[in-house]
């Protein structure tokens, strides 16, 4: 008889987003009349730029006709792409050379995907609170996890402790869900943590497209050091609004080595066995990003998403209350008011003021006492969101 993988067993249950499914849905039952401000959604709502749709159009012409048609493309991104991604990397002054990128299919898949590379005894140190993916991962592969609490008294930027050693360090900036970003300095300390240790930074940069301050890393290649210890992941979802077209780039460095392996050799075998590659369709897309009118429209639309962020900012600030995020990242991370609890906030709100956001408890342990509002709605909600708080708290305070 097959025996399954039991860590699955050791899951637990996908609560955080399924709770706020069920406790919306039962209070929209109850109050069929009411109207509810989304501010926990992870996902865009705004659409595809223009330079993005005219490519989808042209590629998909390009599969009509025998002298364009693509079939399977390179496992490891068609080469346009990986040399259009490393262009971008040059523009900030980090040199790759075009076979160090790997086109994904986004940054989900390739964090289950990375794993593969690591030998199940690895541990792997998750600095909370965090994007639940992590954990997850490394549990369905019943590998040790570390667990490295952060909190307010460092901004939500912990540094490296000899206490808190892994093989795997997970490091997510602009931070899922709390918006902080580490700078130069407080990153350099991983990387040379890691160096010293043989570990290998998994870096998250989903969110690196919202940084808008002159001297924080878009990248952990623009550290010394980090071609020797680093992997980064990123993804077209949050930059682009590629949510549901799925695209997504991972830098594996050629310096990459561990015991005589190189690791951007063996994704390259791993991606050579595990996939056929990501559709040319999709990837002519995810080129027109890069462009010169891509890149003016995406941040275009990323400005919209930073005029909620500073309006929610700015309610906050009226408010007196604690938070951090919302510069340089999509996410606005804020202590609950009055000492109360994640999901005690949660239902306050849901039922005062009809706003929904995401407890911080669900993001890790230390995320209790805190609460996630997205900057990804609809400008007209936000705005009412952010006058309903002020309306709603103000009375306290
Ligand atoms: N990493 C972080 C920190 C995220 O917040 C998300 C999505 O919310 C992802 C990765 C996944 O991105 P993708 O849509 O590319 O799978």
């Amino acid at each position: 008889m097959i025996t399954p993988n039991m860590h699955y067993a050791e899951l637990k249950d996908s609560y955080l987003f399924a709770g706020i499914a069920q406790k919306t849905k039962a209070y929209l039952e109850k109050n069929p009349e009411k109207y509810l401000y989304r501010m926990g959604i992870g996902d865009v709502s705004l659409p595809l730029c223009d330079a993005v749709i005219k490519a989808l159009h042209g590629a998909v012409d390009d599969q009509a006709s025998g002298d364009s048609f693509h079939g399977y493309m390179p496992e490891c991104g068609a080469p346009f792409l990986r040399e259009t991604i490393a262009g971008y990397y040059a523009e900030r002054g980090v040199t790759l050379a075009a076979d160090e990128v790997f086109v994904s299919s986004g940054a989900s898949d390739e964090l289950g995907d990375i794993l593969d590379l690591f030998d199940r005894s690895s541990s792997a140190l998750v600095i909370e609170p965090a994007y639940p993916a992590y954990v997850d991962a490394n549990v369905i592969a019943g590998r040790k996890i570390v667990h490295l609490a952060s909190g307010k008294e460092n901004g939500f930027l912990p540094e490296p402790s000899k206490d808190a050693k892994a093989d795997l360090l997970y490091i997510c900036s602009p931070n899922n869900p709390t918006g902080a970003v580490f700078d130069r300095r407080k990153l350099q300390a991983w990387v040379d943590f890691a160096n010293e240790n043989g570990s290998l930074i998994l870096f998250d940069a989903a969110y690196e497209a919202f940084i808008e301050e002159d001297d924080l890393p878009h990248s952990i290649f623009e550290l010394e050091g980090a071609r020797t210890c680093a992997i980064e992941i990123c993804s077209l979802s949050k930059t682009a609004g590629f949510t549901g077209t799925r695209l997504g780039y991972t830098v594996i460095p050629h310096d990459l080595c561990r015991n005589g392996m190189n690791l951007n050799a063996m994704w390259v075998r791993n991606r050579t066995t595990k996939t056929n590659g990501v559709s040319y369709i999709i990837q002519k897309g995810g080129a027109a990003v890069f462009t010169p009118e891509g890149q003016k429209q995406i941040h275009e639309n990323i400005g919209i998403y930073k005029k909620n962020a500073k309006v929610l900012m700015e309610a906050l600030d009226r408010l007196g209350i604690w938070y951090c995020g919302g510069k340089n990242a999509p996410y606005i991370w804020m202590k609950c008011p009055d000492g109360m609890g994640s999901w005690e906030f949660f239902d306050y709100l849901l039922n005062e003021i009809q706003v929904v956001g995401t407890p911080g408890e669900g993001f890790g342990a230390c995320g209790e006492g805190y609460f996630r509002f997205s900057t990804f709605g609809k400008p007209e909600d936000t705005k009412e969101a952010a006058r309903r708080l002020v309306e709603l708290l103000g009375k306290k305070y």
